[in-house]
């Protein structure tokens, strides 16, 4: 049963555990996070003295309408349910590995080919299927409802353009136009659809978030500048006011090698056009301060020439 675990492995190169099978009451689960050369969430489920495990690259499905791939992997040692460590580079599955989550699990039926349980875990609960496709591939459905809000449209809210600023100045905050390309980011199952920020997703891990911004070449380096967020770990934000998502995007604290926040200004305008001058960008946005986001042109968000 664990041979062909034992086959993959040499234990002199690797801290993962060698154990031999040792029967239980076939009701414990691990979800591993493995970042390996790409990165996977492992379910690994007790049974008959082993782990059954499958591969599964976008994570648990948290929608019933949406199955992920689950790859049906080799049976891991008991020992596996607590390991946690980083397997050398070169090695199987080099990178480094964490616990997602554990607990029980019931079994409501196993043959060779379906496998319906229902996890009991802090992040992984509720009934899901998993089933063999027509190939070798397997498929896990989610069998409850969703978990988590739907994704909101990945279409930009986009600034009308004025040639004057509004009176009331305090109702608004101040972003600079940057004169790049309009970009919304949609971060799932660790993976993005934009390319720039496949190490950002990658940290995101299971979290998934939207994120409204512009590529924009800085120094001769294309990088992302955030501005907005639509959603983040299972919650639309769409409906929530500027403040509320301008807290939120800040919180997240996006910044790094090619990707950073926006700064704003709350009740300025003057100064930051001055600034936005001297940077030779085009413009100042001024967003409304009470508004939600809404796709396409809004009477909210003004565009103003620097
Ligand atoms: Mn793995």
């Amino acid at each position: 049963m664990l041979d062909r675990y034992r086959d993959k492995r040499d234990a002199s190169r690797t801290p993962e555990p060698f154990g031999e099978p040792r029967p239980g009451s076939d009701d414990s689960f691990v979800i591993h996070e493995h970042h390996a050369r790409s990165l996977h969430w492992d379910l690994r489920l007790e049974r008959a003295g082993v782990l059954a495990s499958w591969a599964i690259p976008k994570g648990l499905p948290p929608d019933p309408k949406v199955n992920h791939l689950a790859v049906h992997t080799e049976d891991h040692p008991m020992e596996y349910a607590t390991f946690e460590g980083e397997i050398p580079q070169g090695e199987y599955g080099g990178g480094a590995m964490s616990i997602w989550d554990r607990g029980t699990y019931e079994t409501e039926k196993w043959t060779d080919r379906e496998v319906k349980i229902v996890l009991h875990g802090e992040r992984a609960s509720g009934r899901f299927v998993l089933f063999q496709t027509d190939g070798k591939n397997w498929m896990i459905h989610r069998m409850d409802p969703a978990t988590r809000d739907p994704l909101p449209p990945a279409e930009p809210m986009l600034a009308m353009r004025r040639s004057r600023a509004p009176k009331d100045l305090s109702r608004y905050a101040a972003e600079f136009a940057w004169g790049g390309r309009r970009t919304i980011a949609t971060i799932d199952g660790g993976r993005t659809n934009v390319k720039l920020l496949r190490p950002l997703a990658e940290r995101f891990g299971s979290r998934a978030a939207m994120l409204d911004g512009e590529l924009v070449t800085l120094q001769g380096v294309e990088v992302f500048v955030c501005f907005d967020v639509l959603y983040d770990d299972g919650v639309s934000l769409v409906g929530e006011p500027y403040t509320r998502r301008r807290e939120l995007l800040e919180e997240l604290d996006v910044s790094g090698p090619r990707w950073l926040t926006a700064p704003a200004w709350a009740g300025e305008f003057a100064a930051v056009r001055q600034a936005a001058r001297e940077q030779r960008l085009p413009g100042v946005v001024l967003k409304r301060l009470d508004s939600p986001y809404v796709p396409g042109e809004s009477k909210h968000w003004l565009h103003l020439p620097s």
